[in-house]
């Protein structure tokens, strides 16, 4: 099937504050029209979210790989696969998810009945990455949906394939009137941040983040950042270090490195520094072959601007596996550095593509005290054989998840949040977590007017009912 990519604003129009704000009244008129909050319309906007997943899963496909390179089965393990589990989660717990709780009511109040009531929270703004650019712009919607709100959706313009295809399609399988996508950039974004949102729920990184908080704060918009962070992957010696170096290989160099939750650098305490290095070298060698170049399940670098980010970062330390690259083809081999500075630049930012570096440290607490001197990472990662080890890195470190044996795949526990802690993000979405956050519950209290048992606290105030107030409250 040919993909139709146009978009339904002519490219030569710009998208100004005024359609921004045309866009959000169209959206909240729909809103207030009462719509979007049965049941009915939300499960039927997640079933033919399905059916564009299911039925035209080709065309992501091909777009994902236009944008990223990504190899068809990998698309669908880490998107398009990922997307219908999400949605059938939710439709499978959906009502369960948003029916009133009942809440007990003090003695002092009875007779009465107390609950909670989830209402959708109106319209909401996400604005997407291009790193997985299918799985994180629909992700979010699917809990916005769920939740019963009007969506305006922003995909990243940085990967162009994608967004085309999510602003052909998405119109047309979901309710127009609620759902918008909206493509470009700054430009653009900025023109939404300027209008009145419910909630906005931001992918990306920490900079756009703060921008996106301010512009939220003019409104009192609450937000939800889902940022990154360098994410260290802690090795102690007695772990199996050739199984362990497969599942870090594969975390890191799937989708080549640009992955928010990808182990950023490795921690290895004692001898497992040096011995560890083989047993990557030689995980990369059976997943990518001799010459990665050649594989056709590695991907590539998105921009030149990136790829030239991280080509200055592969003098740092010593190269273990890897380093060559082709900018004519945004190749970065996957690569391994190993004696490398903390101080150096590869240390200093979240790396996004495939170089590994391996620092060294004597023992748990120098590794402990190295994580807790940074940045809460968006996640940690830890190979170990022992309980105490795992139980003293999940007490004393703060991290937006934590994983033990594998990395990456805490995002495929649908009853697990999704979020980060401190620079690496605030809130959190996946499963019953996106209702929380594209949700309000509301408090309800019911309480007769008759017998009038409340007549003890109105003034004015006797002794008798100080009293009685001060022993039974
Ligand atoms: P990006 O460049 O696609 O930007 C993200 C979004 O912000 C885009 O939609 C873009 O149009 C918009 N944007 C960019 N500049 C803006 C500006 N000045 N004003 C308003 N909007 C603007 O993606 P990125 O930031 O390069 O993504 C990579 C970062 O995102 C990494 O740090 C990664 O760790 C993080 N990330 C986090 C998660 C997560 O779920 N926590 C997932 C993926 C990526």
């Amino acid at each position: 099937m040919n993909v139709d990519t146009r978009n339904d604003r002519h490219p030569d129009i710009a998208f100004t504050s005024v359609h921004a704000a045309e866009t959000v009244t169209r959206l909240r008129a729909t809103f207030s029209s009462g719509r979007t909050k049965p049941l009915a319309w939300r499960k039927q906007q997640l079933q033919a979210l399905r059916c564009l997943l299911t039925e035209h899963q080709d065309i992501l496909a091909e777009a994902l790989h236009a944008d990223l390179g990504k190899n068809a089965t990998e698309s669908y393990v880490m998107e398009i696969g990922f997307l219908v589990k999400e949605i059938d989660h939710t439709l499978r717990h959906l009502d369960r998810w948003v029916r009133p709780r009942k809440v007990s009511v003090p003695l002092t109040l009875a007779p009465a009945r107390a609950w909670t009531v989830r209402e959708p929270l109106g319209t909401v703004l996400i604005i997407s990455p291009w790193n997985y650019p299918l799985n994180l712009a629909l992700a979010p919607l699917i809990g916005a949906l769920a939740a019963g709100n009007c969506v305006v959706l922003k995909p990243s313009e940085v990967a162009p394939a994608t967004s085309a295809v999510l602003a052909h399609w998405l119109p047309r399988v979901l309710d127009p009137e609620a759902v918008a996508v909206v493509e470009g950039g700054v430009p653009e974004t900025t023109a939404l941040l300027e209008q009145r949102f419910d909630h906005i729920l931001y992918t990306g990184n920490g900079a756009v983040g703060r921008i996106v908080m301010a512009a939220a704060a003019l409104h009192l918009t609450p937000v939800t950042l889902e940022l990154g962070g360098k994410s260290p992957v802690v090795i102690e010696p007695g772990a199996d270090l050739a199984a362990a170096a497969r599942r870090i290989a594969w975390g890191k160099f799937t989708n080549a490195g640009q992955t928010c939750v990808a182990p950023d650098y490795v921690l290895a305490i004692g001898q497992a520094g040096e011995d560890i290095e083989a047993h990557l070298a030689e995980a990369i060698r059976e997943m990518y072959g001799a010459d990665p170049f050649r594989s056709e399940d590695y991907g590539r670098i998105i921009n030149e601007r990136h790829f030239d980010r991280l080509a200055g970062l592969l003098g740092d330390g010593r190269t273990v596996v890897g380093g060559d690259h082709d900018r004519s083809t945004r190749y970065i081999a996957p690569t391994v550095l190993a004696d490398v500075d903390p101080e150096s630049a590869v240390m200093s930012d979240e790396i996004f593509g495939p170089v590994l570096p391996i620092v060294r440290v004597p023992d748990l607490d120098a590794a402990i005290a190295f994580i807790n001197g940074r940045d809460k990472p968006l996640a940690l990662y830890a190979f170990t054989a022992s309980k105490r080890s795992k139980r003293r890195l999940t007490s004393e470190t703060s991290s937006g998840g934590l994983a033990f044996g594998v990395p990456t795949a805490q995002l495929a526990v649908p009853g697990l949040p999704f979020g980060g802690v401190g620079e690496s993000g605030m809130g959190s979405y996946h499963g019953s977590y996106s209702l929380d956050t594209f949700s309000h519950t509301k408090s309800v209290l019911d309480k007769p007017l008759k017998p009038d048992t409340l007549s003890v606290t109105y003034p004015p105030y006797t002794r008798r009912k100080d009293r009685i107030l001060r022993r039974i409250m």
